[in-house]
Order: structure tokens, then sequence, then C-alpha cells
């Protein structure tokens, strides 16, 4: 709960608009990082302020204060009227209060153990863990290990009723060893991201995941060059992940296909009138909008306009369905949307952002896939990406290859690329996985001023056919 009467805050606002709301956030963050045994980052941030928000002749406007007196609030929202006010004669678009549900109601993220009760010693006993069982070989030349915990509270209020409050435990860790000789160096990292307590602080899970990605950035080391070639592809969750963010959740943002972010995130090759009619990928292929999806990063209950957030199928067998629009743009471009209107901090308007997207499980095991594959490669954990300002045409690089030969895993490769176009590449989709990873990242970026956010990504492993896979420098 913030330590003010945000009633009395909305009362004074509601004299000259006639709607208006608040939104108190509050996020401390705790980064823990270690570095060839040593510990090398130990920093805690306090982030606290509301963000004041208003209607005024169809226009919504805001102000932001870290003020959370009386006094502090009634400035920010006299500056929320009079830049809304002035900004209301060049709107886009005349909205009304029905795009602001009233809604009551909370939200607690999914743990065992609440960061608040998590000792941080225990974090960096985890990571000197994780960073002395990557010291097998001289060759492994940079051990790091880090942990960033976060515990953020959102509290919102309108001037017709609307009262939620959510509070989130988010976990981000990050291993990565990198071997050497000569001129080649090869990483291999492991991550786990999402909605999680103390619990996934396990010294031994730290070990086994620290010694795997020594051995296996060894093995990159020792490995020669991916092969240029079209082949069948199977990647892991760790990159579908990334494929997914990019080539899904970017160009499917309603605010995009708006044009809204074509200065700086860019634009869509989506067009409004795709939606119910274009095959964006082959029947394998449904991607779900789940913000309940349990412990994954971007899960909540409402919006930072306050829609009740649902899940949502926005590919159904491959065919077009919905956008990732807030209730704001939903009106605008008339297409039907999600509740993604998010603010990255106090201090930033919300704008529409992907949260959870999900490749929706198949039926198949990995182990029916390889069998599948008479020539390809499986590749894991995203290293590099490069995508249009349309979101069409991509290539991605991996830091794991694997050769499939007649439906059997073979050597390791170093520097696995591929590259394709959106829909192409979507409707070679020839096999969906039924065991799904979830993955998330904290460093989505969009909007201006800039804003960082979580999101959350669980898809299962997938098989494309016939892609342009190639090799790099390291
Ligand atoms: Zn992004």
């Amino acid at each position: 709960m913030p330590n003010f009467d945000p009633r009395l805050a909305l009362s004074y606002a509601h004299r000259s608009a006639p709607w208006a709301g608040l939104r108190y956030s509050r996020e401390t963050t705790q980064m823990r990082a270690v570095r060839n045994d040593a510990p090398e980052k130990n920093e805690t941030a306090l982030e606290e302020g509301v963000m004041c928000e208003v209607l005024i002749d169809g226009h919504f406007g805001y102000a932001a204060t870290a003020d959370l007196s009386s006094m502090g609030l009634q400035r920010a929202f006299d500056q929320a009227i009079a830049t809304t006010r002035s900004a209301s004669r060049h709107k886009a678009y005349a909205f009304t209060q029905a795009q602001r549900e009233a809604v009551q109601g909370s939200y607690q993220s999914l743990c065992q153990t609440r960061l608040a009760v998590t000792p941080l010693a225990l974090i960096t006993k985890c990571l000197q863990a994780a960073s002395k069982s990557m010291g097998i070989d001289s060759k492994i030349v940079n051990r790091s290990a880090h942990a960033m915990v976060v515990q953020t509270q959102i509290d919102y209020y309108s001037t017709n009723g609307s009262h939620t409050t959510q509070s989130f435990d988010l976990v981000d860790i990050a291993l990565t060893a990198t071997a050497a000789e000569g001129m080649q160096s090869q990483s291999r990292s492991w991550s786990q991201t999402g909605q999680h307590g103390g619990e996934v602080f396990d010294e031994a899970v730290f070990t086994q995941q620290g010694l795997r990605v020594a051995t296996e950035a060894l093995a990159l080391l020792a490995a020669p060059n991916c092969p240029s070639a079209s082949m069948d592809l199977i990647l892991m969750p760790d990159q579908m992940m990334l494929q997914i963010h990019e080539s899904i959740g970017h160009p499917l943002e309603l605010d995009r296909i708006l044009g809204d972010e074509r200065n700086f995130a860019g634009w869509s090759f989506v067009q409004p009138g795709d939606f119910g009619s274009l095959r964006y990928g082959s029947t394998l292929m449904n991607v779900s909008f789940d913000p309940g999806k349990a412990n994954s990063f971007a899960s909540y209950a409402f919006d930072d306009a306050g829609s009740p957030a649902r899940r949502e199928l926005l590919i159904e067998g491959g065919m077009l369905k919905r956008g990732l629009g807030s209730v704001e743009s939903q009106v605008r471009s008339g297409l039907p949307g999600v509740a993604n209107f998010r603010a990255s901090s106090w201090n930033r308007a919300p704008i529409d952002r992907m949260a959870n997207v999900n490749l929706e499980p198949g039926t198949e095991t990995l182990e029916d896939m390889i069998a599948s594959v008479d020539e390809g490669i499986l590749m894991a954990t995203n290293r590099s990406w490069s995508i249009d300002d349309y979101r069409n045409k991509f290539q991605f690089g991996c830091e794991w290859g694997r050769l499939i030969k007649q439906g059997k895993l073979a050597g390791v490769v170093r520097n696995p690329n591929y590259r394709g176009t959106t829909v192409d590449f979507w409707n070679r989709l020839s096999a969906v996985g039924r065991d799904q990873a979830t993955y998330g990242t904290p460093y989505c970026g969009k909007g201006e001023p800039s804003q960082v956010i979580r999101v959350g990504h669980a898809s299962p492993p997938c098989l494309f056919r016939g892609v342009q896979v190639f090799g790099g420098q390291s």
C-alpha cells in the first residue's frame, strides 16, 4: 500500500478532469554477480513514484512524480491536466471513459519462498558455486554468474471506482562460461527468468548447470564451423523464445501496425486487413497471449489501463486472429486485442507490449522429431539477432549446434545461424513438441522515451523444414 491517500489526490484531479487515474509503483531491485569466483556486483536500487493520468476532451495525458506528498501529487495532476488540455487539440482519437473500465482485484505472483525473506547471502553462495563448477579447464577463460531479484508493487486507482493491487517476485539468473584458444572463443550459457521466489536458489542446480555450460563451451571450441546449406532445423525452446518474440510478438503489436512506433522501434509487415485472413504459419501453429501462465515473467491480472488480463489465441491453426493491442489501440484500429497496456516504470505512460506470448504445445517428443530428420541441425540458446523494421527478414545465431544425420544426433558445430522471412519460415513449421519450457527477458525495448520491459515466452522444441543454415565467425 502507498503511504498516502490516493482518493484525496483523485478527488482533487476530478474537479478539473472528467476522469482521473493514479498508478503507484514501488520496485526494489537487487543485483549480484560473481566473475571467476570473485564477487563483482552487489547493488540495491529502489524506485518509487506515481503516474497521474487524466482524460480531458477525449485525450488521455500523464504526469509522473516521485514526490508523494499531497502537494506533490496535486502538482503532478495540475501538470497532467494542463498538458492534456493543450495536447487534446491535436489528438489522434477521441477516447471516452469506456477505455478505462472500473475494476477491482488483486494479484500476487506464484512462489514458494518470497524474495523478501530470501537471504542475499544464499544468492551469492549459489553464484559462487556456479562459478567454481565452471572451472574445469584452463581454456575456460571467463566464468560469470549473475542474478537479479526484483520485488514490485503496483496499485491502480481511478475516479470511476477502480482499485487493483498487484505484487510480483521476479528472478533473472544467467550463467555463462567462455572457452578460448588462440583467436577462437566460444560461450555457452544458462538462464532462468520468471516469476519465482527464493526456491530457485538451489546450490546443486547452479553447480550442475555451471558444469554443463563449461563442458559445452569446451565442446564448441573443439567443434568445426556450422556448414552452410538448406536443411531441416530443430529449434530448442531457448531459441524459440527469441523467434517468437521478434517474428510474432513485435509484428502483432497494434501500435506498431498503426504506425505509432515507426520513428524508433519500427513498423510491421502485418496490415490491419490481415487479421482473420493471413495464413501466418502452418496448421500446427497456435500462439497465445497468456498473462496467467504460471511462473512466466510477464504474468499479471490487470494491465496499466485496468483492463482484466485474459488468455487469448493470437494465431490459431496458422491463421492470424488477434493483435497485441490494448483497449486504446483496439478502438483506434477496430481490431481485436488483449490487455497489454503496460508501463516499464512509475515514470512512463503505458504502451502496447507483448507480455507473455507462447507457442502452444503439440504432440511430438523431441526424439520423434530428431528421428524424422534425414539431414538437419538442432540449435539452442540465442546468441545474436537481426530483423528488419517490418519484422519480416531475419537472421538469428545460436550458441549451440548439433548436426542430425539419418534420424540421429551427430557432431557438435560452432557458430550456427539461420535466416528466413517471417511468414515463409512459420509455414515451414512441420512438427511441434509436446513439452513446453518457459523463458523470459527483462530487456524488451520500445517507445519514446525508451521503455525496457519484461516479457515471457513458453515454447516446445519445433521442427522447420528446408531452412537456410550457415556458419559464421566466432
Ligand atoms: Zn522486444
